[in-house]
């Protein structure tokens, strides 16, 4: 609905990035035997006062539902904790759809919208331990991160909700920096370099939204030129088929792996029944999102979080 003329035309590494989607998104870890012998579970790194973890959420919301246990874990031990969200979440047509009872508003109301999921994730993230210097927002645009590491590199892309073509948030670490992929990973390597984490949450590239996929993908290419000095683990929300299931609050259940990421055994991650607790009040946090996802978003405050060392 939203989709924009593409004038500029794919390069090749576009193209290889694209392949690399579409072949993590055919779950290619279940007809691969070398791929398969790696899908075993792989445990966490020892979570200590010397761990510093990021945390790579495309949305306000994605942080708390894939690892607010093992944030408030690290946080006990000492360790630092720092969340970066890509977009500010200022292009939910759900929330258009609900708060403005209109499916699209004005700029302006999408940008009202991306200002209050930033001060809501502000909120869920202290809940959470997490220092307000270490809540860093990058700004780029909801639905368009996987764009802009593909077909807008260097063509700034026009968001179809705010009509921003660059950061338009003051709050944001690099407020003005254009929406280009260049711009993104430029931001997210300084982000890196200020963070210094030991380990990495990530959603990943098999993801059923785009942002996640693009996340995944941005989180992978930037660790592997790290090389050896951080641990990247994937986490996923929009997990198909229904999943997570059963919908709504059951703090008692357990996660159990998403069918997207079939063929990956993820280490499982037991909360604390206190962790629990703290999990859903940051969820509370988002009452843009539980106005409209509550059941969905619930079904995430489980006894484990679950933690693939593969994509
Ligand atoms: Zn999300």
């Amino acid at each position: 609905m939203h989709a924009r003329k593409v004038t500029v035309s794919r390069t090749a590494p576009a193209a290889a990035l694209l392949a690399a989607v579409g072949a993590l998104a055919a779950g290619n870890a279940s007809g691969n035997p070398a791929a398969a012998a790696r899908a075993g579970a792989q445990d966490l790194p020892p979570v200590s006062a010397a761990t510093s973890l990021l945390v790579v959420a495309p949305h306000p919301d994605d942080e708390t539902l894939c690892c607010a246990g093992l944030i408030q874990r690290v946080v006990h031990a000492g360790g630092h904790v720092s969340v970066v969200w890509l977009t500010s979440g200022d292009g939910s047509e759900l929330d258009m759809l609900f708060i403005e009872h209109r499916p699209f508003a004005a700029p302006a109301k999408a940008l009202e919208l991306g200002a209050r999921r930033m001060r809501e994730a502000r909120a869920a993230a202290s809940l959470l331990g997490v220092p307000a210097e270490r809540q860093l927002f990058l700004g780029f645009p909801d639905r368009g991160v996987l764009k802009l590491l593909t077909i807008n590199r260097t063509t700034p892309y026009r968001s179809g909700f705010t009509g921003a073509t660059a950061v338009p948030y003051p709050d944001a670490l690099f407020p003005g920096h254009p929406y280009t992929g260049e711009s993104l990973e430029r931001d997210f390597a300084a982000l890196l370099a200020r963070v210094a984490p030991t380990l990495i949450l990530a959603p990943t590239p098999r993801d059923a939204h785009p942002d996640h996929r693009a996340a995944g993908l941005l989180a992978t290419a930037t660790a592997a030129r790290l090389a050896g000095s951080v641990q990247l683990r994937f986490w996923i929300v929009h997990g198909g088929e229904g999943w997570p299931s059963p919908r709504g609050l059951e703090p008692g259940l357990p996660l159990t792996p998403a069918p997207r990421i079939r063929g990956v055994t993820p280490a499982v991650f037991a909360l604390e029944p206190a962790e629990e607790d703290r999990k859903l009040a940051a969820l509370r946090a988002y009452n843009t999102q539980m106005q409209v996802l509550t059941p969905f978003l619930l079904a995430f405050v489980r006894s484990t979080e679950l933690f693939a060392a593969d994509p």
